[in-house]
């Protein structure tokens, strides 16, 4: 492609992905300074990619409307926020790594800036920008802990949650600090560079914008509450901590379906419309005037199961995506596409999965308790592919997170990092411990 001349040379991309936000971004932080050094206008990017719209291997979109709808709520309410500071969010479609190559070269920048994904197909993406010749700053930014602050090298991470805890916790090492909110912004690039000429691959991309959300859902994220921008997220982390939901959540957080009973902090990090650090800077902020108790000590330590599915990416990589896991020699894995869509479907005859993915199904979430459940069934009864599994929760799940979606279907499956090789969850003993009185199958008994 041909420089253009109409668009100011030098200029800086941010890429925006995971971290739809303004707050505590330390990656868009750098490319601001740059931006300002330099004298350039900063413009801010997201990529819609059409493969994610496109068939698995297993037979169904790999992006439900579900999750492209969350996705598009957190891109508006960053839109009108970049707006409101002077700035444009510029969106385009088309394979990210071309994408980002041919705006870079046709727009002249000097380079793009983005947060660091530690996923495989994310980091050939990251390959293919460098292979065009273009200069990409990546800066890891998405885990509560700094990598740097780590008590292990990356490669020697522990495998085992428990070691990775302790040795954290023994060696003193707390969240890194909160980066500054954006409140201002270098200019964008002037609207007159017709982007539709200069790079065809600049269109608005046909994601879904709304969906019919099942009123029996427990996130009601149809609702201005559970809107899917940064600014509701930042409000729905004072709410749950004004309501003083931290004190109950160990005791309540394995509850099958309650609004309450969890954080649901989940839908926002997933996006990065909230920060991991920030929910955990505001968690500690709690403490100190409410005190704290075993409640509030345990959101962090799930935010810490969520850190060492992001390390144990950096020490393992491509090697978590094999069939086989982590486990070594030939392994066979057994695979029912009967019984596979039955399950996603929640046909399967057994009450409580049946309710659970028909809860996924219509409102994109379910519980931890209920994804242990449904996961351990597909894997251990039905005798599937656990990869089948993950892709279906990667499709519906509007949470879906790519380190803790792998994670924990591998630890189940037990060809991840479970020291005891693997869970099976009776179902009929977790309908009689989690819904004794039979009212959440019964509320989802009809799909
Ligand atoms: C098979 C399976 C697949 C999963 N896929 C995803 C996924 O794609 N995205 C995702 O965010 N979580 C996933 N989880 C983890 C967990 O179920 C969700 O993080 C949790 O249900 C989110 O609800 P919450 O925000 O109310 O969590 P809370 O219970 O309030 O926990 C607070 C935060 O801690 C983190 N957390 C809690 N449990 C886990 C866990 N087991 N693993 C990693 N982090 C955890 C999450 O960031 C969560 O938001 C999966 C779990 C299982 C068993």
């Amino acid at each position: 492609m041909t420089p253009d001349t109409r668009w100011p040379t030098g200029s800086v991309i941010y890429w925006f992905r995971h971290d739809l936000r303004l707050h505590d971004n330390p990656s868009l932080q750098r490319a601001i300074a740059v931006a300002r050094q330099h004298r350039v206008p900063l413009q801010p990017v997201f990529v819609h990619d059409p493969g994610q719209l496109s068939d698995t291997p297993w037979g169904f979109m790999r992006q439900s409307p579900y999750r492209q709808a969350w996705w598009r709520m957190a891109l508006d309410d960053l839109s009108s926020q970049l707006s409101t500071l002077g700035s444009c969010l510029m969106e385009c479609e088309g394979e990210p790594g071309a994408t980002l190559a041919a705006l870079a070269a046709s727009s002249q920048a000097q380079g793009i800036w983005c947060e660091a994904v530690a996923a495989p197909e994310e980091q050939d993406v990251e390959r293919r920008i460098r292979q065009a010749g273009v200069s990409l700053h990546t800066h890891w930014q998405s885990s509560l802990l700094e990598s740097a602050d780590l008590p292990f090298a990356p490669e020697q991470v522990p495998d085992v949650f428990t070691a990775f805890r302790q040795g954290v916790e023994q060696a003193g090492v707390r969240e890194a600090s909160v980066a500054p909110t954006v409140t201002a912004l270098p200019p964008a690039w002037p609207p007159t560079t017709r982007l539709e000429e200069t790079l065809s691959a600049c269109r608005h991309p046909p994601t879904a914008s709304s969906v019919p959300i099942d009123r029996r859902t427990s996130f009601p994220w149809h609702t201005p509450a559970c809107h899917g921008g940064e600014r509701a997220a930042l409000r729905h982390l004072q709410a749950y901590c004004a309501n003083k939901l931290p004190h109950t959540y160990k005791a309540t957080r394995n509850a099958l379906s309650d609004q309450r009973a969890s954080s649901k902090w989940s839908p926002w990090l997933a996006t990065g419309a909230l920060s991991a650090r920030e929910a955990m800077h505001t968690l500690r902020a709690f403490e100190a005037e409410h005190g704290a108790n075993d409640g509030s000590y345990w959101l962090w330590f799930e935010l810490l199961w969520r850190d060492h599915f992001r390390f144990l990416h950096h020490k393992f990589g491509q090697q978590l995506y094999r069939a086989r896991g982590l486990l070594k020699g030939r392994v066979v894995t057994p695979h029912d596409p009967v019984a596979f869509r039955r399950w996603c479907l929640g046909q399967t005859g057994h009450a409580l999965i049946d309710a659970g993915m028909r809860e996924l199904a219509a409102t994109g979430l379910i519980s931890n308790r209920l994804r242990q459940i449904v996961a351990s069934y597909l894997i251990h009864d039905l005798a599937c592919d656990w990869r089948a599994g993950a892709a279906w929760f990667e499709s519906q799940l509007i949470d879906y997170d790519v380190y803790s979606n792998q994670g924990n279907w591998l630890y189940i499956s037990g060809r991840g990092t479970d020291p005891r090789g693997g869970r099976r969850f009776n179902p009929d003993k977790q309908a009689q411990d989690h819904d004794p009185d039979g009212r959440y199958r019964q509320r989802w008994a009809q799909p």
